[in-house]
């Protein structure tokens, strides 16, 4: 909700980069029914975060699959501080280096608002809001045409419960991150270009 999708998707049309999204490829499996989404449906489903070993292994394969010189964008990993010092080793084992960390600062009723008028596209994960940035055509991706949806972990009670998980697990990354001199905190209110621009700005000095 702080629109870390939104900025990983605009990075990526922006400066070619890769986009990996964690949530975008378990939604995948879950969608294939796989193993991994079946092991994920639920975790997901209420909001919780899937167990860090399967969210490593994923990540892991997936990172030794790009290219040496390939520039990517993580979008939902790590979350925990498990995944982060796993990050840190497969950064390690494949020779690639963390430019920075993006932490983008949102408040809760903020948040809230955003999760809860929320649709996404099931086909290419386009990402609306009913309010704000809503398509064209009401309920239809602008993109390919599909149908949205609300996802499930959008709705009140999973919002409750991701704040919380949030709160628990994957803030205490920012100082992990801090003491490493990697995290650019951004106010993520100013808007999607001045969001992307802050971003650019702090990666690539004033270049
Ligand atoms: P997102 O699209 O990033 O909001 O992720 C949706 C859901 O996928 C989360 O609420 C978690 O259930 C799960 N998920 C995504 N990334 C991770 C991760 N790094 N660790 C654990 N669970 C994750």
């Amino acid at each position: 909700g702080a629109g870390k999708g939104t900025q990983a998707a605009y990075l990526r049309d922006q400066w070619g980069l890769t986009h990996i999204s964690t949530g975008d490829i378990l939604r995948a499996e879950v969608a294939q029914g796989t193993a991994l989404g079946a092991a994920a449906h639920d975790y997901m489903q209420r909001g919780e975060l899937v167990p860090d070993a399967l969210i490593i292994r994923m990540m892991a394969e997936r990172l030794a699959l790009l290219g040496a010189a390939a520039g990517y964008v993580l979008d939902g990993f790590p979350r925990t501080a498990p995944q982060a010092e796993a990050l840190d080793a497969m950064l390690a084992r494949i020779g690639h280096r963390l430019d920075g960390v993006i932490n983008l600062e949102v408040e809760r009723t903020e948040l809230i608002r955003r999760l809860s008028g929320r649709r996404v596209c099931p086909n290419c994960s386009a990402i609306y809001h009913v309010e704000t940035m809503p398509p064209r055509d009401a309920g239809i991706c602008d993109a390919c045409g599909a149908a949205l949806i609300q996802r499930k972990d959008d709705q009140p009670a999973a919002i409750a419960n991701r704040l919380e998980v949030y709160v628990a697990a994957t803030q205490p990354l920012i100082d992990y991150y801090a003491a490493r001199g990697m995290l650019v905190t951004i106010d993520g209110t100013i808007g999607v270009p001045a969001v992307a621009e802050a971003i650019r700005a702090a990666l690539c000095g004033g270049a």
